[in-house]
């Protein structure tokens, strides 16, 4: 019997109806003769209720009752979810990441798993029951609820998929699979029928809507992720290791996109050896991710420093580097909330040189600025403002004839 993960997001369990739906499709899977465990999000805009409600309440709420309350978001739809397997007949249990053994770091709001003690989801399965998991949350060693990050569910899948050695980990969705552009962006947006785990690490890290650790944790364990709509019956797209044909695909897989981008530039930074290091290492400390990092050179010995984080980062971001800058008689720190990112992404820029070129062309003919760019070996990225971020990923998609397949 084959051993199946599904995950379901937030969207395809909005309300009952829709959580009535997902059993149905859960229990004809197991009807099909598979051993299913289903990892489920919370309902809807559940996640960001609990996050508005805690604001009301308090301007700095802790870290650890955070992750508490919202891991109540997941525990609501992995029990509703349950008692509508059974009461389709379908023998079902629901465990919270606890039960379900998910142990993680102790980083609240962000934590990583370490280990998946998964005992109990066997002997469940053994007993032949479907197994619904809260995604996006797990405990510490104190038996602390964790959270992973926003959309972690799809991480909590992965993970469950590597430790019980499934076959495969399916993910649904609102949408049909990955995208060449965000179809609400670009009407004529493609289906892709295959990612690689590279391309979709991009795709995933720059605005895709996927946690980019489910990917990585796929390509580690070599498990395909196979992503396609909870709604429709279309074919959806596969997340894999192979590159199949990968002369033919000398072209850009996709144009993605990332309104949550906060820039930060310290101003007068000393041009000495150890700054960088004394200015990210207490970022790293506290688990927040630098993304884009631009240092001027340096004039008289000074230099200009801008890097960018998630939005949510910002307040602790600059709490942190204004404790630095004051010992290394830095100048002024200024933030910007205007911006976001676009990225050109694809295995098929390996080596192939104009790439570049032509996104910036692609740029300058809508008139749109470029504050910052990055690159990896399979992506180009380029900050600009927020408010032409739309046309600069109509203009790439075009560019690059990504309606064409
Ligand atoms: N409910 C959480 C969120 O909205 C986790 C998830 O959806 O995967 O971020
Ligand atoms: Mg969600």
């Amino acid at each position: 019997m084959g051993l199946i993960v599904q995950k379901y997001g937030g969207s395809s369990l909005a309300n009952a109806g829709k959580i009535r739906a997902v059993a149905r499709r859960i229990a004809g899977v197991r009807e099909a003769g598979n051993r299913v465990v289903a990892v489920v999000s919370a309902m809807g805009n559940a996640t960001d209720e609990l996050i508005a409600l805690a604001s009301q309440v308090s301007d700095a709420p802790t870290p650890r009752e955070m992750d508490l309350l919202l891991s109540s978001g997941e525990v609501v739809s992995c029990t509703l979810t349950a008692m509508a397997l059974r009461s389709l007949g379908c023998d079902a249990i629901a465990l919270t990441g606890l039960q379900a053994g998910i142990q993680t770091d102790t980083l609240h709001g962000r934590a990583r798993i370490e280990r998946v003690e998964a005992g109990r989801v066997l002997r469940e399965l053994e007993a032949g029951r479907v197994v619904v998991v809260a995604g996006f949350q797990g405990f510490t060693e104190e038996m602390d609820v964790t959270t992973l990050g926003r959309g972690g569910s799809d991480t909590s899948a992965v993970a469950l998929a590597a430790a019980l050695k499934a076959e495969r980990c399916e993910v649904y969705t609102d949408v049909e699979g990955i995208y060449t552009a965000d179809p609400r962006l670009v009407p004529d947006a493609r289906k892709l029928d295959e990612v690689t785990y590279e391309e979709m690490l991009e795709l995933a890290a720059y605005g895709a809507k996927m946690h980019p650790r489910s990917i990585e944790l796929a390509s580690v364990h070599g498990i395909p992720i196979y992503v396609a709509s909870s709604f429709g019956g279309e074919r959806g797209t596969l997340i894999h290791g192979d590159i199949p044909m990968m002369e033919s695909r000398v072209k850009v897989t996709g144009v993605t996109h990332d309104r949550n981008v906060a820039k930060i530039t310290l101003r007068g930074v000393p041009d000495r050896p150890g700054i960088a290091a004394a200015l990210f290492e207490p970022l790293s400390e506290v688990g927040i991710s630098v993304d884009t990092i631009v240092q001027n050179t340096s004039l008289n010995r000074f230099t200009d420093l801008s890097f960018t984080v998630s939005r949510a980062d910002l307040r602790d971001a600059v709490e942190r580097v204004r404790s630095v800058a004051g010992e290394m008689g830095a100048g002024e720190i200024a933030t910007d909330q205007s911006l976001s990112k676009v990225s050109i992404v694809g295995v098929g820029m390996l080596n192939a040189p104009g790439y570049a070129a032509g996104m910036f062309r692609a740029m300058a003919d809508a008139s749109i600025n470029i504050d910052m760019i990055t690159t990896s070996e399979i992506r180009i990225t380029c900050i600009i403002a927020e408010s032409r971020v739309e046309d600069a990923v109509r203009a790439l998609h075009k560019t690059f004839h990504l309606q064409e397949p």
